[in-house]
């Protein structure tokens, strides 16, 4: 070994869906939108001067967080945004998890939690969801150093009422907690309406998937002006001109045409509604989901080779090879004309393997 080896960081990273890159392809593989943007986003960029990007862009990014603050009725002084919500939520775990005590995660839970607790060197403990991929809300009842975890739940899509998230704010009034809503537009009810109530409470929101701007990378967290200041001291300490020019300005119009969010996202839920009837009635089975998403498992088919097959076909999905789940293929929603191109592609699937259990 080197002298200069010996002084490298090795870490175990996160891995990211894959971006293939096919004419043909069905993507549902990372949970992004099936439809564009707002008119406005596209608008918003043509207008943009390119001699403007010369200069750099405004550190607190304070037209998109006006924006959002108007948005959702808050003032700007709690709104911090970030580089995607995993800009955010990295910055929530360097600023808020300092404690010597275990934060606390699900088992089954969004892969890159455990990775940014080992980055930071943050102890955790990860409590098993129970049989039905539900939180088992008394697990986060001891002491802590912080907790965090999605609303719906990914990748399971699972949502937990409001009134449980509420009880596990009521026992953790001593420590941080992260509700992090990158799925709730697609039916679960936010925690925003706690934030009043409990100020140790921060929800994370992203543009990546009802806002259809995944490319752009525009994540936030609301919360208590204490805690945005926190956030934004470390921001300020790590890297202070986070979100680019393009991005502050379609962010910012993304937010006026409250209209078309709403018309996609009903667009969204419907197909997600027929593609749990659909994929019922091929013999698979999952927990209800409320996200963009759903996350099944099949009696017969084994999903590390339908996943292959599907892969195969240009229909890319996503398959975790981790204990408990390995089992399952979280589907993403896509439009009706892809969905009906995964179902076509099953019932040949079906003719071939004999995986009718209807
Ligand atoms: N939280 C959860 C639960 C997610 O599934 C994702 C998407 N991979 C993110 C946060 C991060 O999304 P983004 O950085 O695109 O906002």
């Amino acid at each position: 070994m080197k002298a200069w080896e010996a002084n490298i960081r090795h870490v175990t990273p996160y891995t990211p869906g894959e971006q293939p890159d096919r004419p043909d392809m069905v993507k549902l593989n990372t949970n992004e939108n099936p439809y564009p943007p707002a008119k406005e986003v596209r608008e918003a960029l043509h207008k943009m001067e390119t001699e403007a990007l010369r200069l750099y862009p405004d550190p607190a990014a304070s037209q998109l967080t006006n924006e959002l603050a108007r948005f959702y009725g808050l003032t700007p002084e709690q709104v911090f945004v970030g580089v995607g919500s995993d800009d955010v939520l990295a910055m929530c775990f360097l600023t808020f998890f300092n404690s010597k005590k275990p934060v606390l995660f699900p088992d089954i839970t969004y892969s890159f939690y455990h990775v940014w607790a080992e980055l930071f060197g943050v102890p955790y403990e990860r409590p098993a969801l129970d049989g039905r991929l539900h939180l088992r809300k008394e697990d986060y009842y001891r002491e802590n150093g912080g907790v965090i975890f999605p609303n719906p739940n990914a990748p399971t899509g699972v949502a937990e009422p409001l009134s449980d998230i509420e009880d596990i704010l009521e026992h953790n009034t001593d420590v941080i907690v992260i509700v992090d809503e990158a799925y709730v537009d697609f039916g679960a009810r936010s925690a925003i309406s706690l934030l009043e109530t409990y100020e140790n409470l921060l929800v994370v929101q992203t543009f990546s998937k009802s806002r259809s701007l995944a490319g752009l990378r525009i994540g936030y967290a609301l919360g208590n002006p204490a805690l945005i200041r926190a956030l934004n001291d470390v921001k300020y300490s790590f890297n202070s001109y986070t979100l680019n020019r393009p991005a502050l300005e379609a962010g910012t119009a993304a937010l006026q045409n409250e209209a078309y969010w709403r018309k996609t996202l009903a667009k969204i839920v419907a197909t997600r509604e027929r593609a749990k009837k659909r994929l019922a009635g091929f013999g698979f089975t999952f927990e209800d989901s409320q996200a963009n998403f759903l996350f099944v498992t099949h009696p017969v088919w084994k999903a590390e080779p339908l996943f292959l097959a599907l892969r195969k076909s240009d229909i890319y999905v996503r398959y975790f090879k981790q204990p408990r789940i390995d089992n399952y293929l979280r589907i993403t929603i896509g439009t009706e004309k892809e969905m009906e191109r995964l179902y076509t592609f099953l019932e040949k699937y079906q003719e071939e393997t004999g995986g009718d259990v209807s």
